[in-house]
């Protein structure tokens, strides 16, 4: 045995499955999963002392790469002076404003710890503030784990086939009704049928947890429209997609406004951070100048902060997401060329520094369903041969990859030798 398959068999004794978050468990690829002991640039290093190049970067915040030098002294720095005073800081009042400055819809913001919870209290604020209990979501979007939005909902739900949780009182979900991604119809017939009842949509503007769907053209707006045309909230959850499509968020990139936004995991540049925002009349309803009540006693914290604040900094160098997007279409079409030259049948996606392939006789992949029907015999072949090769994808098909600025052309070069090599493999067997 291994160290990783020693860990995890002791983890399970103690751990429920052995994971803190249950798709790191590998039900949906089978085998063992990786214990990592660090991390450094574009790779993880494993507890046996395997190197992979990573492309799932914590699930997207390592938009510079692992360990990145000026970050990690931000947090080095914060910590001297105390790890958390549940009370205001200079540091989150820094990180208010240059998220509103960044993102021009965002005329306030709140700070939390995950992105479960920002979309959790955007939800409640916009239920607050229309009065209406009645929200729309998407089949396959995921929006973080609190009860309403457990409803059909994708990343880990979907590997483990129960894309509705138990536990969730049918009363809690009766509120939540579930549209298709990428169909403005779906959308209209469900406004039509609750007639001033909705209160607002919620939707990942790039569908990054059932693998990587962008939004067709007009869906976007097509949603802004019906918001407005039925008085009903848009909120975008940019918890993956902010400030890792683009330096404006995905809605900046397809310029489309919404009313609140929750963004998560990036802006804690690897420390646990979630925020939401929006117009400020909205946000004006929150506690305490509102009744809508949200708190935290680690919101705001100042380590995070740091790490964050670095982060966005280095984010804003101009040219930065010109060059994470041109690495990304290297790696995802040198994919796909891999692909074709061994005729397995894949299809692919990309925005900014996301993409996903698709095991798949179709091309153009714009809905759910389509990722439903993918060949996960052939999803969990490639996973395992490019892990034995050295290269760490997200071990489920219905997640999107990650590239980070580390990424050098040597290791997208590597990366796709060692896919001429699994696809070679798949296709002959
Ligand atoms: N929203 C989206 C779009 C996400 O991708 C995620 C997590 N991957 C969440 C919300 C929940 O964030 P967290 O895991 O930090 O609670």
């Amino acid at each position: 045995m291994n160290r990783s398959e020693t860990l995890f068999e002791q983890a399970q004794q103690t751990i429920p499955g052995g994971v803190n978050s249950p798709v790191r468990a590998f039900k949906g690829v089978g085998g063992t999963p990786v214990f990592i002991d660090s991390a450094d640039g574009a790779y993880l290093y494993d507890v046996d002392g395997k190197r992979y190049i990573d492309y799932v970067g914590s699930w997207g915040p390592m938009i510079l790469g692992h360990n990145h030098d000026s970050i990690r002294n931000a947090v080095i720095e914060a910590a001297h002076k105390g790890l958390s005073f549940g009370a205001p800081t200079q540091s989150e009042v820094e990180m208010a404003d240059l998220v509103c400055k960044l993102l021009p819809s965002v005329e306030q913001v709140r700070m939390v710890n995950s992105g479960t919870e920002a979309t959790m209290s955007a939800l409640r604020l916009a239920r607050g503030f229309t009065g209406r209990d009645k929200f729309i979501k998407f089949e396959g979007c995921y929006h973080g784990h609190a009860d309403c939005l457990l409803v059909k909902a994708g990343s880990g739900m979907l590997t483990f086939g129960e894309p509705t949780s138990p536990g969730v009182p049918a009363d809690f979900a009766k509120h939540t009704l579930t549209a298709d991604y990428n169909d403005l119809d779906s959308v209209k017939a469900l406004f039509e049928s609750n007639p001033g009842e909705i209160g607002a949509i919620i939707l990942e503007p790039v569908a990054g947890n059932m693998n990587c769907i962008p939004p067709v053209e007009g869906f976007l707006e097509g949603l802004r429209a019906l918001c407005d045309q039925h008085g009903a909230l848009l909120i975008i959850d940019e918890v993956m997609t902010g400030f890792r499509v683009s330096l404006t968020g995905a809605h900046g990139h397809y310029g489309v406004t919404p009313d609140l936004v929750c963004l998560g995991k990036v802006i804690g540049g690897g420390m646990p951070v979630g925020a939401f925002g929006g117009r400020a009349d909205v946000m004006a309803h929150l506690a305490p100048n509102g009744p809508v009540y949200q708190a935290g006693t680690l919101s705001g914290n100042p380590v995070a902060m740091a790490a964050g604040l670095a982060q966005l900094e280095v984010l804003q160098q101009p040219g930065l997401y010109d060059e994470l997007t041109a690495k990304t279409e290297k790696l995802i079409h040198g994919i796909k060329a891999a692909a074709d030259k061994h005729g397995v049948p894949m299809a692919i996606n990309t925005v900014g520094g996301m993409f996903g392939f698709f095991f798949t006789e179709e091309q153009n992949i714009t809905s759910f369903a389509q990722v439903s029907r993918c060949n996960m015999d052939h999803f969990k072949a490639f996973f395992h041969g490019m892990l034995d090769e050295g290269v760490n994808l997200a071990p489920s098909a219905f997640e999107a990859g990650f590239l980070s600025m580390a990424h050098s052309d040597e290791d997208i070069q590597a990366t796709l030798d060692a896919a001429d090599k699994v696809l070679a493999n798949i296709a002959a067997a």
